[in-house]
């Protein structure tokens, strides 16, 4: 039962813009237009074809204000539609109500009436507005403050219900009369995505939204579908949401029912787009956390004749989302909330056709869906160049086995110029089934580029460094490590190598390859060290690439990480042999290994060693890269901390990433710094770094 209210003026205008400390308005006639936060037009991201509209702003009530600007620049909405912020259930219906009407939907706390909002709905001057739900909702104190606010006359109704599907069906019936919504969409009152995502379909063909319970049809809604008499109902959202029971008791009111849902909420929206918004030349993407966007996004997507789509305010674009950007093609992406540069380079770059869908490799199994699979990794690195041009530049060094590429960024300013900075290589997952080793990467990559603006360290690394990271060196052992949905413990390449697969890359390098114990010859070995040196393309693919930093017969290259998993360890060279001090390493060097291992694990609280001091390596990589270029060049071995399964590397739960990965954030960027001259670190900068500030490598070492 809808209770409509026509409540006095208890504020005065005046004084209510005092006391948000606009004074200066006060005297004026009309309050100016308030600029949508963060709107921002143009053609985006290099795209040749597709242009963003960011509607972004701090908050939900900041968002709602900016889209009403947008749909109303010059003011004069006819009604505006006021829910809470924080408990939208009662506003879910009102997106295809407030299109009809050719009104704004705006957010209010339920104790107060933000001064922004206020500010908007002055501009606005609408000649009617609904508050949406009981003063459990929004308090009395609100509608006052929105009574006084206004001019004299202006209608400020509450329109309730006893519940969510009591308030929709209320508006429905105040805008439809019997007979006149051919199609009535019905979602689940907890389901805000597929109510948001069926607005703009609803207001399309005309008819209204109401909402269901899971397992019953609401009393309220069955009578306003008994009064509307529409020709079909289409039912948004899946059986959890909106059961099959519920759709029996539709039918026996209306006989037409059909229900369109997808795996996911993000699907579902999909799902109705392409049902009932087959063309689009625009979209609108709502960001979260949470619904609110969308939902006051939904008067503007039907008057632009675009769909809502979702998408969440960082990493991957749901796959829903994307695909449905790639069969549309819009040349307009409407953002409704705030997404990184990299989840608005996904929006264009999907939509211009400069990313695509990779070829499909093994997903992660559902408990650890948030890591980056092989196809996720290509889409965000090749996202981050999209969005940051000028910083990165995507390539490969070459291809595994399977021909899958092995993916590398240069991060520097002015990219693609090879200027002659220190230059810095971090690589990951040699072993296949280290795979933190990827999300460490891919956050090296994030940080390099987010921060490039508003960093000034991050800044001048990336200005005065050429910082090279190799992404994944063995894509086809983690392919195979993650295939049928199960973990396999997976280390190797998958090379065969008579009856067997696999060799362990990192005892495969050129350096005492097989010299001491450190590895296996035997092919069924978890550390099976190949048939030669360099007999796997995949560290030939490394070597080749280290090996073309070297311009002038100077290698670029200073210093190097390579990421593996486990122990909290950073190991420096060598490998093969136990002794600290062998003939092969100056004391100068070794002086250099210990002081900034030890710096870095005073960072990140990693424990500091020789590479050997475990078991002994022969052919790893990191002896190479100091043996052959002079590179301090160290290993990391990521969280956690050593369980014992000496074979296995464990596979952390994606909760922990966020922390493992920022905690090795400063040691990174010390690495990169220290690039610059590692013989600073021992004072000894003058001697071997005063000439040029390039290091030559020092040919006495060079086979
Ligand atoms: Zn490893």
């Amino acid at each position: 039962m809808a209770m409509v209210q026509v409540r006095p003026r208890l504020v005065d205008p005046a004084r209510f813009l005092i006391a948000l400390g606009l004074v200066a308005l006060v005297a004026g006639v009309e309050a100016p237009p308030i600029q949508a936060a963060g709107a921002q037009s143009g053609t985006a991201l290099g795209s040749s074809r597709v242009s963003t509209e960011r509607l972004g702003g701090a908050d939900q009530y900041a968002v709602a204000v900016a889209i009403s600007a947008r749909l109303f620049p010059h003011g004069a909405a006819p009604v505006v539609y006021l829910a809470a912020g924080d408990n939208f259930a009662d506003a879910l219906a009102a997106g295809p109500i407030a299109a009809r009407a050719g009104g704004a939907i705006l957010y209010t706390s339920s104790s107060s009436l933000p001064s922004a909002v206020g500010l908007e709905l002055v501009r606005l001057a609408p000649a009617r507005v609904e508050v949406l739900g009981g003063t459990a909702v929004i308090s009395a104190a609100v509608v006052a403050n929105v009574t006084g606010l206004l001019a004299p006359g202006t209608i400020v109704e509450r329109v309730a219900g006893s519940d969510a599907a009591g308030t929709a069906a209320a508006l429905s019936a105040r805008s439809f009369k019997p007979g006149s919504a051919p199609t009535v969409f019905v979602a689940g009152a907890g389901s805000a995505a597929d109510a948001i995502a069926a607005g703009p379909a609803a207001a399309q063909l005309g008819g209204p939204l109401l909402l269901a319970a899971a397992a019953t049809l609401p009393s309220a809604t069955a009578a306003e579908l008994s009064r509307l008499k529409p020709g079909r109902v289409v039912v948004v959202g899946a059986t959890s949401s909106v059961s099959d029971a519920v759709l029996a008791q539709i039918a026996q009111i209306v006989p037409k029912v059909e229900r369109v849902s997808g795996a996911d909420a993000y699907a579902s929206a999909a799902a109705v787009a392409a049902r009932f918004l087959p063309i689009a030349a625009t979209e609108v993407v709502a960001s979260g956390p949470g619904y609110a966007n969308g939902l006051v996004a939904v008067p503007l997507a039907a008057a632009r004749h675009a769909s809502i789509l979702f998408a969440q305010p960082t990493d991957m674009l749901p796959t829903a989302t994307r695909d449905r950007l790639i069969a549309t093609r819009p040349t307009t992406i409407v953002i409704a909330g705030s997404v990184s540069e990299v989840v608005r380079a996904q929006l264009v770059g999907f939509a211009d056709g400069r990313l695509t869908v990779p070829a499909p490799t093994p997903a992660y199994p559902a408990t650890d869906s948030a890591y980056h699979d092989y196809g996720e990794m290509v889409t965000l690195i090749k996202a981050t160049e999209i969005a940051y041009p000028t910083l990165v530049h995507v390539f490969s060094i070459g291809k595994s086995y399977q021909g899958r590429d092995i993916w590398a960024a240069k991060v520097s300013d002015n990219v693609s110029v090879d200027e002659n900075e220190p230059e810095v290589l971090v690589d990951a997952l040699h072993h296949a089934d280290e795979h933190l080793g990827v999300e460490q990467a891919l956050y090296l990559l994030s940080t390099l580029t987010s921060e490039y603006s508003t960093n000034a360290y991050v800044h001048r690394l990336v200005n005065e460094r050429e910082i090279f990271i190799v992404f994944a060196l063995n894509p086809d052992g983690w392919a195979y490590d993650l295939s049928g949905g199960t973990y396999h413990y997976w280390r190797k390449n998958r090379q065969p190598n008579g009856g067997y697969i696999g060799t362990d890359i990192n005892r495969n390098y050129g350096y005492k390859w097989g010299c001491c114990g450190g590895s296996s010859s035997s092919a069924s070995a978890w550390n099976y060290r190949g048939t030669s040196a360099f007999s796997t393309p995949e560290a030939r693919a490394l070597r080749d690439f280290v090996a073309s930093r070297v311009v002038g017969g100077v290698q670029q290259i200073k210093t190097h990480v390579t990421l593996h998993v486990n122990g909290e360890l950073i190991l420096y060279p060598y490998g093969y042999t136990k002794t600290g001090l062998p003939a092969d390493m100056t004391a100068d060097d070794h002086a250099v290994f210990l002081s900034m291992a030890q710096t870095m694990a005073g960072m990140n609280g990693y424990t500091a060693e020789q590479s050997s001091r475990l078991y002994v390596t022969d052919g790893d990589e990191i002896d190479w890269m100091y043996h052959q270029y002079r590179i301090f060049s160290f290993t990391f071995e990521l969280y956690p901390l050593d369980q014992n399964i000496l074979y296995r590397d464990v596979y952390p739960p994606y909760s922990v990433v966020a922390a493992q990965t920022a905690r090795n954030r400063g040691a990174l960027l010390y690495l990169i710094d220290t690039a610059a001259c590692p013989y600073r670190v021992i004072n000894k900068a003058a001697q071997y770094c005063s000439a040029a500030p390039i290091l030559p490598a020092p040919s006495g070492l060079l086979p």
